[in-house]
């Protein structure tokens, strides 16, 4: 991996602050097109964001505002992704989605969902009464009134992508520098010198990619701010894999003005997720759980389904979505500094974060920045963590099993600590792997792992006992 000071270039094509999904895919893009490209990372590993914790649905769009930049990368990026995740290795469960009407209102929206759907180019979408709804998810809880159907409304892996993104920008030629927080800089007219904890970095032209702290970074760098983060908390409950069997489809409420509102669905993983809630905070970093919210999510999923009641949860989580005063993203070009702001990509990244990318490569023609499109680049393949695919421990040769409730192998944790993307702490080692992160969170198989990652990580494990 490229993160050693000696042989870094003097002068980048274009350094990208922000390790997040849409960081990745810059990185992705910008490397594939011909660029030299660094991506710069404050934390000791990528995905420490927003994009830590999120619902994992690949989106289709058709709920976004009709002509938005945020439904246009969102087109782009869902194509992008069903065309390239072969070669990446990446899943897709095509279980399609049901938008369900609970109440007389919601029912009344409906029409007008469906109408939106089709103007945002969704026109496969299908409305349906109670009975050929719960014919579709006869789990259904009492009170249904209606629903339609979005078909290509699909579930991914929401680590495995932007690891992908980035692997395959690194294997041609990108270069990563973790823990390494961006504190200043200047333009001079034709570069930028950017101040980081690592030193001083040069680049032509710099993207702000750094989501929760995107306004932060814009005042740092261009001495303004055109918008203002305002995290919106977002909590899961993660129900235990039997429970996954309970729905088919991804269940989506009716949207409302600020958010999509609680879903239930299955995860890549094989279990059943319900949330997330929509709580504004101050706080850009601690997503804090609440139990009697979770609580709350819980009786909201057991009404959506009610035999969720006798399954027992795995594990609670919440995450950050960087939202601002507008609802759409907020991508604006300073073509006098050679700099663009990439920010408020709120609900939507993970699904729009390859459109994002080619919507911010082809604003950034403006600054007479061409490059040529790499010939053959290489196409690495992550790991497969999807229970609908073949998973590692179904192959020989994997060294045996270290943790039992997610079935991740030996190879597949040695994989993740030494591959040319390899994690630099414990949480890497988890969302590369899913290590430590089923029923037991942990329990069996963290005193072998701590042996295994021994002065291995840049940010060590805690200890060899139950808690990582
Ligand atoms: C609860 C929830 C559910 C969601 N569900 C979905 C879903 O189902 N489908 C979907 O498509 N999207 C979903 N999203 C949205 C998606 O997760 C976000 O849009 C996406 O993660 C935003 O990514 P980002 O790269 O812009 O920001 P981030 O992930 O926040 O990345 C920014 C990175 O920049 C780094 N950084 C910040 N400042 C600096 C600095 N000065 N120097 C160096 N590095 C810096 C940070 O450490 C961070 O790693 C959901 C989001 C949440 C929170």
């Amino acid at each position: 991996m490229h993160e050693v000071d000696i042989t870094q270039p003097d002068l980048f094509d274009v350094a990208i602050v922000g390790g997040g999904v849409i960081g990745c895919a810059l990185a992705r893009r910008f490397t594939l097109d011909g660029a030299t490209v660094v991506l710069l990372e404050k934390a000791p590993d990528i995905l420490d964001g927003a994009s830590k914790g999120n619902s994992g649905i690949l989106h289709t769009g058709f709920d976004a505002p009709p002509g938005s930049l945020e439904a246009a990368c969102i087109a782009e990026g869902y194509r992008e992704y069903l065309e390239i995740r072969e070669r990446l290795n990446l899943p897709v469960i095509r279980c399609g989605a049901l938008v369900i009407a609970w109440t007389d209102e919601e029912t009344a929206a409906l029409p007008g969902l469906v109408d939106q759907a089709i103007r945002n180019g969704v026109a496969d979408v299908e409305p349906l009464t109670a009975a050929e709804t719960r014919r579709l998810e006869p789990g259904l809880g009492a009170g249904l009134r209606a629903s339609f159907r979005v078909p290509r409304e699909y579930l991914i892996d929401p680590w495995a992508a932007p690891h992908a993104y980035l692997l395959q920008a690194i294997v041609n030629g990108a270069w990563l520098r973790r823990g390494c927080e961006v504190t200043g800089g200047d333009f001079d007219g034709t570069a930028w010198r950017l101040a980081t904890t690592l030193g001083s970095i040069r680049a032509r032209v710099v993207v702000n990619a750094a989501g929760l702290y995107g306004d932060i970074l814009d005042e740092r760098l261009i001495g303004r701010r055109d918008f203002t983060i305002r995290p919106r908390k977002g909590q899961f409950v993660v129900y235990d894999k039997p429970a996954a069997s309970l729905a088919s489809h991804i269940l989506l409420p009716v949207p409302g003005k600020t958010t999509k509102g609680i879903v239930v669905c299955r995860t890549a993983y094989g279990n059943l997720l319900v949330g997330p809630t929509a709580e504004d905070q101050e706080d850009r970093r601690e997503a804090a759980l609440e139990p009697e919210t979770l609580r709350a999510l819980s009786r909201r999923g057991e009404e959506i389904l009610p035999a969720l009641a006798g399954h027992d949860v795995t594990a609670i989580y919440a995450g950050l979505r960087p939202a601002t005063e507008f609802k759409d993203y907020q991508i604006r070009l300073h073509a006098d500094r050679n700099y663009v702001t990439v920010g408020g990509i709120r609900s939507t990244g993970l699904s729009s974060a390859l459109g994002t990318a080619r919507h911010v490569h082809g604003l950034c023609a403006a600054f007479g920045f061409s490059a040529t499109p790499l010939a053959e680049p290489a196409w690495p393949m992550v790991g497969m963590m999807c229970e609908t695919e073949q998973r590692d421990w179904q192959r020989p040769g994997n060294g045996g099993i270290v943790c039992h409730c997610e079935r991740v192998t030996r190879r597949e944790v040695e994989e993740a600590i030494t591959g040319p993307l390899a994690a630099g702490s414990l949480a890497g080692v988890k969302r590369r792997t899913r290590v430590t992160m089923g029923r037991c969170q942990g329990f069996y198989c963290t005193a072998d792992l701590a042996a295994m990652t021994r002065d291995r990580l840049v940010v060590p494990m805690a200890g060899g006992g139950h808690g990582a």
